[in-house]
């Protein structure tokens, strides 16, 4: 490489120029190689990408295998008219079903969280014949319009109307909840109770679906405590809802199963599958019965785009999956998962700012706070631990919602008359595997 530090400011003279902003802060470091968990600056630095990526590259960057794979179908059969179906997307179809409860039998294959979501709201509107969804407070299931209108996390403002018929459940974020016990334990049946006592009040008799993350990650890795997915799962049978479950983050092993729902005895209707679904490649997948499947056909329910199952990404998905039997994965996340967790608690009896640590396997978060009595939320201590980790070689996301924070400071006025609203700021360690 040449000059570098001519090459890194013609570099961002150039972002600045043409790259659109798009609501992401970009990091300062540029990236030139990932490798395994490891990612290497343009001056040759080694970064540990405890992010995965976007949370997707669950078997670590570059995995041989896949490589061989993607090298193999982008010169063979890459992809084809949306009618047209390949062996590799059978054989997905076939290999997922072997993972899922035995009603899940029936799956597609799309891009993205977002994508995936949209269609599987919508094959919940055909098969019910109702329109109302409801989604947690911290959920985040992606920024088109249907997902977007059930992420209440990140990005609500100023996109105009959500989806008609969108509800909004309180999440179940023990650490901030109000409902406590006389003993100051979380009152999660109480919460739960009050949530739906909500609902019934607002719904106009057209419940389709709930729509949830099975630990919610952006929202902060919240971690519903034990019994309560199953009851979620009952509350929605009462009222003839469907149960979709985002496994965008949580799925293909990252909390020690192969699925975070399988926690609980539950099976949802429609599962969604993303990030690790490709380890890194664009692919995505909706899982539901031969039973929602018919009826969403009588209802004219209709996925046309351009890259359904597409036979290059499924290429990989089958081999994502081969891997993740083949080599245990989930029971080494269960392993590894609690060799973090035992360093991680070493830090918070270290560090009065971390108010508290959360997650399941290799999916783990910190609350950083800024006050150990009030537990305010430590938006600038998250971020200066963040930038700090960067500096050593650490490269950990920080899901601050940031932006929120700021939103809210410019509306409120003064940090003190927001610090006790209940957004926080959560470091979320979603680690690759394979190093
Ligand atoms: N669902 C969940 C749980 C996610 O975490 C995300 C992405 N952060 C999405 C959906 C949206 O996925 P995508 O960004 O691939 O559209």
């Amino acid at each position: 490489m040449g000059n570098v530090s001519t090459d890194t400011s013609s570099f961002w003279t150039k972002a600045d120029k043409h790259l659109m902003a798009t609501g992401v802060s970009y990091s300062p470091v540029i990236i030139a190689r990932a490798k395994g968990t490891r990612l290497f600056d343009t001056n040759g630095r080694s970064i540990l990408d405890f992010t995965s990526g976007q949370m997707s590259s669950i078997l670590g960057h570059s995995h041989p295998e896949i490589v061989e794979v993607v090298r193999r179908y982008i010169g063979e059969l890459d992809h084809l008219l949306s009618s047209m179906i390949t062996q590799p997307v059978v054989d997905l179809a076939e290999r997922l079903a072997r993972f899922l409860p035995t009603p899940l039998k029936k799956s597609f294959f799309l891009n993205t969280g977002s994508e995936a979501n949209e269609a599987a709201i919508k094959m919940a509107k055909c098969y019910t014949g109702k329109f109302e969804i409801v989604a947690f407070t911290a959920s985040y299931h992606g920024l088109t319009s249907g997902s977007g209108s059930a992420t209440y996390s990140a990005g609500r403002k100023n996109g105009g109307p959500a989806m008609a018929g969108q509800l909004a459940f309180p999440a179940p974020y023990a650490y901030r909840s109000p409902f406590k016990k006389a003993d100051g334990s979380y009152d999660w049946e109480t919460e739960l109770e009050f949530g739906w006592s909500m609902i019934d009040r607002q719904t106009v008799g057209s419940l389709a679906a709930f729509i949830m993350e099975p630990i919610l990650s952006t929202g902060g890795i919240l971690v519903p405590p034990k019994g309560y997915l199953k009851r979620m799962a009952v509350e929605c049978k009462k009222r003839n809802m469907l149960l979709i479950m985002d496994e965008a983050q949580t799925g293909v092993g990252r909390t020690g199963q192969m699925f975070a729902f399988q926690y609980e005895d539950i099976v949802p209707d429609i599962l969604v599958l993303s990030k690790t679904l490709g380890c890194g490649l664009p692919l995505a997948s909706v899982s539901t019965t031969v039973e929602i499947e018919r009826g969403c056909n009588k209802a004219g329910f209709i996925w046309i785009s351009t890259h359904l199952n597409d036979p290059l990404t499924a290429a990989v998905g089958n081999k994502v999956l081969e891997i993740v039997e083949r080599d245990h994965i989930a029971e080494r996340v269960k392993r590894l998962g609690a060799q973090l967790r035992a360093g991680l608690d070493k830090l918070q009896e270290k560090y009065w700012c971390i108010g508290e640590i959360r997650g399941r396997g290799l999916l783990q978060g910190i609350e950083i706070i800024s006050d150990a009595d009030t537990k305010a939320p430590g938006l600038d201590i998250g971020q200066a631990v963040s930038d700090r980790a960067m500096l050593m070689g650490l490269s950990c996301n920080i899901v601050n919602l940031h932006e929120l924070g700021n939103v809210l400071h410019k509306r409120v006025g003064h940090p003190s008359e927001w610090a006790n609203f209940p957004w926080h700021c959560t470091k979320s360690l979603n680690i690759s595997i394979i190093n």
